[in-house]
């Protein structure tokens, strides 16, 4: 086959533009990435062999190699993992599959041309293989899939355009080249041919993986081979005492598992002896992604056995509402060839995700005592999944709302928990009050809230779509009605006792034909017009009925078709 000339898809094109004129300011990850695709790749192919013993392919001496030219100023990380095939390469390399990418894109370059201001931006999705074009003006890339004939090279300047041609003599797995920018490139860049560079860099980024890392040995002045080396420890963090791991190098594993650049919020080590054994090391991200809330988000748990790679994405091991929760679990006694469904339904997996649903939730309640500003960016990015939990989740309904905290008329900035809430509730108060709305703003605003206000009575200001449907799930707590004060009739007037209904009734009468005249004049909308204690400066307002839907429950079940 002849070599074939492709144009990139437009969002990786764009991405590519600012790898090129690189928006990051720190370059050495590049090198991080491609290792991290290197060990994919092996893992993928380790277990490739392990479920297919027909699949022809070489198993014997799974690596990552990497060799510097000085003179040709190229720089080579080789894998002998799963490898592509003509159509993968076309495919993996030549598009951004994730959908949430192409707004990220936008995003990145609307901060780069308004000056800078673009490093939080780009680690949000994995920019990986393309990283190398930061420090490259030329990538080529050759791999042959494990088990097929033929190979595939890959080659591109980055701009605009990608050329195919099939190889006949590849060897199995992946070897990608940078042909790296001139040494005096505007960016002072760092030697990247230097072997002292690559081994500092793979130290810092690459050490816990878990497949040997070796330099290319160049020939020494007498003409012989020096020896090989390998430069990563290779040893699994989550198999190592927490003493002995720095957090650093947590930090790393979870950009290797997350492909999220940003440090992750909060580090979690779990370990479990006795008849079912695992370790778990867990992530929670700093930042939500994009596409939490849809329907192809990839968990990032990953499931290994007895430290081999089993799966990513392992969706047995957390609760659906805990689905933005990275991280590895390794686990002692499964087989290596389990699959999804035999997970779901495994004894000793559902213990080992009630398990770590449990830390995960006591941890999340810790950070809110122990760093409050920790927890507020946990709840500002991740309360309304967690929330989710609330309706779904009813075994750890208490652990659920000891870790989530509410917006509130208490205070404009810091939200209250259900218990502090109930702790200030006044005297004859009997139920917990909350308003459901689009905003903060738009509820404060509310007729409703005006009797609350005058009365000094604490609302709680919901805005999340799913605050609708927990709080009817949930109905109390610590024996006190969740009750909305857009519902039903509200009787604040406990303490003016009965001479607020003489009052009442009073002006019940006073106002009978007003009242019934509007009845007749808005009979096809309402079903009832009556006087109200709960207003003070707004003339009227609409009320559901107490177990009518709520103008917003109402919106979300049209939209959801119902
Ligand atoms: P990510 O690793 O986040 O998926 P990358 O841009 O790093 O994104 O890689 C894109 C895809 O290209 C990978 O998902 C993988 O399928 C494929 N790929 C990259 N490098 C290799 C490799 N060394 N061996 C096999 N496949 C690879
Ligand atoms: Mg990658």
């Amino acid at each position: 086959m002849p070599t074939e000339t492709f144009e990139f898809q437009v969002e990786a094109r764009q991405l590519l533009q600012l790898m090129i004129h690189s928006v990051y300011s720190n370059k050495d990850v590049f090198l991080r990435e491609l290792v991290s695709n290197a060990s994919d790749a092996l893992d993928k192919l380790r277990l490739a062999a392990l479920k297919d013993d027909t699949l022809d392919a070489d198993v014997s001496d799974l690596h990552i190699e990497i060799e510097t030219d000085g003179e040709a100023r190229t720089l080579t990380v080789r894998d002998n993992g799963i490898g592509m095939s003509y159509d993968e390469v076309g495919r993996l390399i030549g598009t951004i599959a994730n959908s949430g990418t192409a707004q990220f894109v936008k995003e990145l370059r609307e901060a780069q041309e308004a000056g800078g201001g673009a490093d939080g931006l780009i680690g949000q999705f994995g920019v990986g293989f393309y990283s190398g074009f930061m420090v490259a003006d030329e990538m080529t890339l050759v791999t042959r899939r494990a088990g097929e004939d033929r190979g595939t090279r890959w080659s591109s300047r980055g701009e605009g355009t990608y050329t195919l041609e099939t190889v006949e003599d590849a060897p199995q797995g992946t070897s990608v080249t940078l042909h790296l920018k001139p040494a005096d490139d505007e960016d002072k860049l760092q030697d990247y041919t230097s072997s002292w560079t690559v081994r500092e860099i793979v130290k810092r980024y690459s050490d816990f993986i878990t497949w040997p890392i070796r330099t290319v040995p160049k020939k020494g002045e007498d003409g012989t081979d020096a020896e090989p080396e390998t430069l990563n420890s290779m040893k699994a963090l989550w198999a190592r005492s927490r003493e002995e791991v720095s957090d650093d190098e947590y930090h790393e594993l979870y950009k290797h598992i997350s492909h999220d650049w940003r440090e992750p919020l909060e580090t979690i080590r779990l370990q479990a002896e006795g008849t079912f054994e695992y370790q778990a090391l867990l992530f929670v991200p700093s930042h939500a992604p994009h596409d939490l809330y849809t329907q192809g988000y990839q968990r990032g748990v990953q499931l290994y056995v007895k430290r081999v790679f089993i799966m990513d994405d392992c969706e047995a091991l957390l609760p659906s509402y805990l689905r933005f929760v990275k991280g590895v679990v390794d686990a002692a006694d499964l087989s290596l060839n389990v699959s999804r469904e035999i997970l779901q339904q495994d004894r000793h997996i559902l213990m080992m995700q009630r398990r770590l649903t449990k830390k995960l939730l006591s941890t999340v309640k810790d950070m809110r005592s122990a760093a409050p500003e920790r927890y507020a960016t946990f709840w500002r990015e991740f309360g309304a999944v967690l929330k989710e939990g609330l309706v779904t989740d009813s075994d750890n309904r208490d652990a659920l709302l000891a870790a989530s905290s509410f917006a509130s008329t208490h205070s404009a900035d810091e939200p209250t928990t259900l218990k502090d809430y109930v702790e200030r509730m006044k005297d004859g108060q009997e139920d917990v009050y909350y308003l459901t709305g689009e905003s903060r703003e738009s509820i404060e605003n509310s007729p409703h809230m005006e009797a609350f206000r005058a009365k000094g009575i604490e609302v709680l200001l919901l805005t999340d779509a799913v605050d609708e449907v927990w709080v009817d799930v949930v109905g109390e707590f610590e024996g006190k009605r969740l009750r909305s004060v857009a519902k039903g009739e509200v009787d604040l007037g406990a303490e003016d006792g009965e001479k607020a209904d003489d009052e009442r009734e009073k002006q019940g009468e006073e106002y009978a034909a007003l009242l019934g005249w509007m009845k007749e004049r808005l009979a096809d909308d309402v079903k009832e017009v009556r006087l109200s204690s709960r207003l003070t400066v707004s003339p009227a307002c609409v009320v559901s009925d107490a177990d009518d839907l709520t103008p917003a429950l109402e919106n979300m079940y049209r939209a959801m078709g119902q």
